[in-house]
């Protein structure tokens, strides 16, 4: 009977523990993968993250075809649609890499119901390098600092070495039938807004395997110096291969780890992994916040006019416009300009991060489920490890520091120095930390 290796954010071939587990159990392989909008608890893709799975999932497929394996497309609630894959194609083995978040319960009760049936279910460590649940202080709770989290990991046995990538992946005779992808409409068609994304990225296993290579190559070695200047192009671009796991965090981890000058970019992967746990202690990180004092803020009724101007890149200060039109275009945005793009949505247009959050989910091609709200709770001063509510970025400072010839505001936004700014800094800044004081009496 055959083995069903589900893919879920791992679409890839090497260092998939899934995919070895079926391998290694010798029968026939379907890959299986689901677009589930609709369990509990799952977040519906944004419109940028659409448009990567379908090309990712095209290279998948393709890949799989090659080593002579199939990949059988189905669409619903997971819990339903895995079980009717297991009866279509008589399986009677499913693997999977595990989930953290909601999603986890999706996958507990899955696996209860298949065990039920009499079907081998196993599930494996691929996208966090440290499991959530082995990471804890010394009291037994989660860790809410950064620092003493990634000492407490890094004092761990270290991540596992990567698994090759498998030559043949036998298909069994008879493949279940299969959904187009095309009929998923995951591209954007009325209108097209996806030029800037083709422009940018080529998604699939073999693009983020050379995209790791070249990084080794040619950014490491000034990853530490020159990470904080958007122009610099020193950052990895790792982030959505990550995000759908065409790179095993395992993968990269040993790539880097032992390189002159890997420690800082290592860290950086150190806060993924916080990231990641502090989802799995707190499901709803992306609609409450972390820090419950916070509920009190008195946010003022949004101001629609404002959001639409920050989402547009209309705001008058350059180096916000700058970045939200980088967002816009690429789906990517630097990640010093991610912190001063989000803290002057929260802190000087005083609009709750939720909304930027939400603006974040749906166009970036790297927004996860922990990354993306844990990092809004950080700025927002709502989350873990959160930035104190009272540091508030000056972009103009910002940019003087980390674009101080331009480079980057120049090209994203060349005619923002004309616009007059939509709030006044210093006035709104003061707004901001009176605001605050009623956060601080909640404590
Ligand atoms: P590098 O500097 O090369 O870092 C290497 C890898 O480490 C990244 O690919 C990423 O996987 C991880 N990483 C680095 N910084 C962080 C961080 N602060 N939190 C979590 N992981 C990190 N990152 C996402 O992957 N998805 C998101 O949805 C996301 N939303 C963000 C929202 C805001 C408001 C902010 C301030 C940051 C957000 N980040 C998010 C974190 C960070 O900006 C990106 O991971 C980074 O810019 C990606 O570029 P890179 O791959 O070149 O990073």
């Amino acid at each position: 009977s055959p083995s069903i290796v589900w893919f879920r954010d791992d679409l890839r071939l090497a260092d998939n523990p899934a995919l070895r587990a079926a391998i290694d159990r010798g029968e026939p392989i379907i890959g299986l993968y689901v677009l589930d909008q609709q369990s509990p608890g799952i977040r519906p893709l944004g419109g940028a993250a659409r448009w990567w799975l379908h090309h990712s999932l095209a290279s998948l497929a393709e890949r799989l075809a090659e080593r002579g394996g199939a990949l059988v497309l189905r669409r619903g609630p997971a819990e339903r649609v895995v079980r009717e894959a297991v009866a279509d194609a008589g399986a009677g083995a499913v693997f999977w890499n595990r989930r953290y978040g909601a999603a986890r319960e999706v996958d507990a009760r899955l696996k209860t119901g298949l065990r039920g049936d009499g079907v081998t279910v196993a599930s494996f460590a691929g996208s966090v390098l440290f499991e959530p649940w082995t990471v804890r202080t010394g009291g037994g709770t989660p860790f809410s600092v950064f620092t003493p989290f990634w000492r407490a990991c890094l004092s761990l046995p270290a991540p596992r070495a990567p698994l090759p990538e498998p030559r043949t992946i036998a298909a069994p005779s008879r493949v279940p039938a299969s959904a187009a992808l095309g009929d998923w409409e995951l591209l954007p068609t009325r209108p097209d807004w996806a030029e800037g994304l083709r422009e940018t990225w080529e998604p699939g296993e073999p693009a983020a395997r050379a995209r790791l290579r070249e990084f080794l190559t040619d950014d490491l070695a000034r990853y530490d110096r020159a990470r904080d200047s958007p122009a610099a192009g020193a950052t990895s671009l790792l982030s959505p291969r990550l995000r759908w796991g065409e790179l095993s965090p395992f993968t990269v981890w040993h790539a880097a780890a032992g390189t002159p000058g890997a420690g800082r970019f290592l860290s950086e992967l150190g806060w993924r992994e916080f990231a990641w746990h502090t989802l799995h202690h707190f499901p709803d990180l992306a609609t409450k916040n972390l820090r419950a004092q916070f509920d009190a803020f008195p946010w003022p009724p949004l101001d629609r006019d404002h959001l639409e101007a920050w989402q547009r890149g209309r705001t008058g200060i350059p180096l916000v416009d700058a970045g939200m039109a980088e967002l816009w275009r690429t789906g990517y945005m630097h990640n010093r300009v991610r912190m001063v793009t989000a803290s002057f949505l929260v802190k000087n247009l005083l609009i709750d991060w939720r909304h930027g959050e939400q603006w974040f989910w749906d166009t970036l091609v790297d927004a996860d489920d922990a990354s993306n709200p844990f990092n809004w709770q950080w700025v927002a001063g709502s989350g873990a490890d959160a930035a104190p509510y009272f540091r508030v970025f000056n972009p103009e400072l910002q940019r003087t520091k980390f674009d101080a010839d331009g480079a980057y505001t120049t090209r994203w936004a060349p005619d923002a120095e004309e616009r007059e700014p939509l709030v006044d800094l210093a006035a709104t800044r003061k707004a901001a930390l009176a605001a605050y004081e009623v956060v601080k009496r909640e404590r």
